[in-house]
């Protein structure tokens, strides 16, 4: 183990880890980053204690999955003629230098939109990935219904 302080400009704070990225996941996933629709990227600057060695960590931090109406949870699904796109590849549409995904849960007719050429805002970052959720529209839940 060896201790690290970590940073991302506001509270910094030692963390023993074996890694400098094992060391930013656990500064991130002790933080509260509020609420976000998106995926949002935490910089955390990690520097060994007792020295100069620093380095810079990106870390992912998913919005929080909405819950879904039925007890077993999420069903995610790319029905054509809900979610668009290509026939063959329902869904899927490009985005940037990757795709875009879209599904749709067959029990509560929520969106489920993954990007896998994101851009973090903050250092404008290209190729990450995010997740965001759309609510159930009218188109959805007609095909909800006729699951
Ligand atoms: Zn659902």
């Amino acid at each position: 183990m060896t201790m690290y302080i970590c940073d991302d400009g506001n509270a910094p704070l030692e963390i023993a880890a074996d890694s400098p990225s094992e060391a930013a996941e656990e500064y991130v996933t002790g933080g509260d980053w509020g609420n976000h629709a998106e995926t949002i990227w935490i910089n955390v600057q990690v520097r060994e204690k007792g020295t100069d060695q620093q380095t810079w960590v990106k870390v992912p931090v998913d919005p929080e999955e909405p819950a879904c109406d039925d007890p077993d949870g999420h069903n995610w699904q790319s029905p054509h003629e809900v979610v668009g796109g290509l026939e063959e590849n329902p869904g899927v549409f490009s985005s940037g230098g990757g795709a875009k995904k879209i599904t749709v849960c067959a029990r509560c007719g929520t969106y489920r939109i993954w990007d896998g050429w994101a851009t973090d805002p903050e250092d404008g970052e290209q190729g990450l990935e995010s997740v965001s959720y759309r609510d159930a529209d009218q188109k959805s839940l007609a095909w909800v219904e006729g699951f």
